[in-house]
């Protein structure tokens, strides 16, 4: 076959550990073979982090600024084992919190579904996509022990030194207090990347606080992601035949436990905490879930939920044989080289994403899969294959839609 040609490059960003292994495997067997592929790419492995002092980190969220379009593989984020295990001159931060402070986004974060592998919840058909306000309440509280009786109260110095006071409690006893916060800026950037993303995905959009109970802070985000949905976003949703719905956070629980799947659900700070650690676990393995950073001004980085699964990378330098899963991974390349192609037009690369993911479920499907799966699955008698084999066997059922 002629390899498929690209006009504009992807942002690659190179990882660490297992991944860093898997990611040359996913190039080598199953990307350069098909595509000749056009990739600016930035090594975000810890050693040329440390080395460039982490400017590689933000030079790849500026270009990925510049294209509109990234690829990213698990990366370490340093603690003080890693700080000796590298040699670290500093304790650098999360790459994906810098990426995520330079693009302004919201991470989505959706399952990959194949059959034998069933989630927990029986009338769960599609996945669910959890998209999660990643700034503010809880997650930057002040808080206080308050040791005896006394009377506490939020105020508000304005800059011209008035002051607004509002009683929290008269306390008689010991007990404690919390404040917490929140931007309209920030608010508003989730609300519209969660809109365009539903767009993109051609997907209902749920959302939901508890507003009943919190008529001011839950309330204002209620009323934020209405006001944007209406004034920008309401018409496409009913040229897209989808729907934006808000309700109740307790009500959400229940429906989504209820319903089929195949919508968004955007959680504050604290719920998305939860409820993706929950629907990660009920869908069946972190394995098998992907992610992708959207940013409000539309700009994409795709990859696996995942870390760098540092256990089987030490197998792995020992050279013992490792069987770690790539289906996430090989998802995040699929997700962004569609992407280019529907920015570039180019359908042949958008057919080659859908044939990419479908090789990946068909794999599986028939009965070949890694350990984690083979663990799992309700499939008789799989085989559990090595990592490069698993992705060989991939790669056959990819040119078998070729030949
Ligand atoms: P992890 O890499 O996600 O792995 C935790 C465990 O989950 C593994 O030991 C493995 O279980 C299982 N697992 C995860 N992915 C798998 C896969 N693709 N195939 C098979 N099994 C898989 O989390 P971690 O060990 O806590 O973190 C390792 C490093 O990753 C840390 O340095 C952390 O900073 C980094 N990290 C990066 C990102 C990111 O870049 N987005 C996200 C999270 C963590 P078994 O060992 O039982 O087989
Ligand atoms: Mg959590």
């Amino acid at each position: 076959m002629e390899k498929i040609q690209m006009t504009t490059p992807l942002v690659e960003m190179d990882g660490d550990e297992m991944t860093r292994i898997l990611w040359q495997m996913i190039k080598d067997e199953l990307i350069h073979p098909f595509i000749d592929l056009k990739a600016e790419y930035y090594d975000l492995g810890l050693e040329h982090r440390n080395e460039t002092n982490d400017q590689v980190t933000i030079d790849s969220a500026e270009a990925t600024k510049k294209y509109g379009v990234a690829v990213k593989c698990a990366t370490i984020t340093p603690n003080a084992a890693r700080m000796e295990e590298y040699d670290l001159k500093e304790m650098w931060k999360s790459p994906n919190g810098t990426i995520r402070a330079i693009l302004d986004g919201t991470v989505f974060r959706a399952p990959i579904i194949v059959k034998g592998i069933e989630p927990c919840v029986r009338n769960w058909k599609k996945p669910i996509t959890i998209a999660r306000h990643a700034y503010g309440d809880v997650y930057k509280a002040s808080e206080m022990i308050v040791d005896g009786p006394g009377k506490v109260e939020l105020v508000y110095t304005k800059e011209d030194g008035s002051e607004v006071r509002e009683l929290i409690h008269n306390f008689t006893g010991a007990g404690v207090v919390q404040g917490q916060h929140n931007l309209d800026n920030s608010i508003e950037s989730f609300a519209r990347s969660c809109f365009s993303y539903a767009l993109d995905v051609k997907q209902d959009l749920w959302f939901a606080t508890k507003d009943t109970i919190s008529k001011k802070y839950d309330h204002t985000f209620k009323d934020i992601f209405q006001e944007i949905f209406d004034k920008e976003f309401k018409a496409q949703f009913d040229a897209a035949g989808i729907e934006y719905f808000y309700t109740l956070i307790d009500d959400a629980v229940a429906r989504v436990m209820k319903s089929e799947g195949g919508f968004i659900w955007a959680c504050k700070n604290y719920d998305g905490d939860v409820m993706s650690d929950m629907l990660s676990s009920a869908f069946g393995s972190l394995a098998m879930m992907t992610s992708v950073l959207v940013s409000p001004h539309g700009y994409f980085e795709y990859e696996a939920a995942h870390g760098t699964v540092q256990r089987h990378y030490y197998k792995h330098l020992k050279g013992e044989q490792t069987s770690t899963n790539s289906v996430a991974t090989i998802f995040a390349w699929s997700g962004a080289l569609r992407k280019r192609g529907e920015l570039d037009g180019i359908t042949e690369l958008m057919t080659f994403a859908d044939n990419l993911e479908k090789a990946c479920i068909e794999t599986i499907e028939s009965g070949k899969m890694t350990g984690d799966l083979a663990r799992i699955t309700s499939i008789e008698h799989p085989t559990t294959l090595g990592s490069q084999e698993f992705i060989q066997a991939i790669r056959a059922t990819l040119e078998s839609y070729y030949a």
